[in-house]
């Protein structure tokens, strides 16, 4: 259950902000890369439950699945997600919902192989970031 988690921290974080700015929070728009495979109608679920009494509670969220590039550090070899997927599939089907991908994405190059050299030195962004907050 990452996603709560990760609904919690991010309203936290963004309650502390606008608690300093005293402003209220009407909308927030998250991006998240694929391979973290958040459930995001739990995700809503989540914050629609861990905002009240805070300075989201009427805030709206947005959640932006981004599909990133990916660039091999040994090769020079740029690629799309289309192009790991199915490893990413096969370590799913190994670990299940829990794997390691939807806790960090970040770990990715850690279980991606490059398509074409097959070096793990991989790199691309799959950060979970706000990237936009509305306020009144
Ligand atoms: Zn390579």
């Amino acid at each position: 259950m990452h996603e709560w988690s990760l609904a919690l921290s991010v309203i936290q974080t963004v309650d502390k902000w606008a608690r300093e700015h005293n402003v209220e929070v009407r909308k927030i728009s998250l991006s998240v890369p694929i391979v973290s495979q958040l459930d995001i109608s739990i995700l809503r679920e989540a914050f629609d439950m861990l905002k009240k009494e805070s300075r989201l509670e009427k805030a709206e969220l947005e959640v932006k699945v981004r599909t990133p590039r990916y660039r091999c550090r040994a090769c020079g070899y740029m690629f799309g997600h289309e192009e790991v997927a199915s490893q990413i599939e096969a370590l799913v089907g190994k670990y299940g919902e829990e794997y390691p991908l939807h806790l960090v994405p970040e770990l990715l190059p850690a279980f991606v192989k490059c398509p074409k050299c097959g070096s793990h030195d991989i790199e691309a962004d799959l950060s979970i970031q706000v990237e936009q907050i509305e306020t009144v």
